[in-house]
């Protein structure tokens, strides 16, 4: 799954996904946003549900 950005969950603000960082300048975790589209064409909706949902979801520590 390709990954569009990363935004903080509080005050919505955006990284660009090069940028490895777990935590918004505000102290606020940040989540994974996905490009779903990108995603669509590619995987096919039997193959998602296949898959675990914890496995997409982001790790926090
Ligand atoms: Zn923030």
């Amino acid at each position: 799954m390709r990954v569009k950005y990363l935004q903080c969950v509080r005050c919505g603000r955006k990284y660009p996904k090069g940028e490895i960082r777990y935590r918004c300048d505000c102290g606020e975790s940040l989540e994974i946003v996905y490009d779903y589209e990108h995603a669509m064409g590619r995987i096919s909706w039997d193959e998602l549900r296949g898959r675990p949902f914890g496995h997409w979801r982001y790790r926090e520590s």
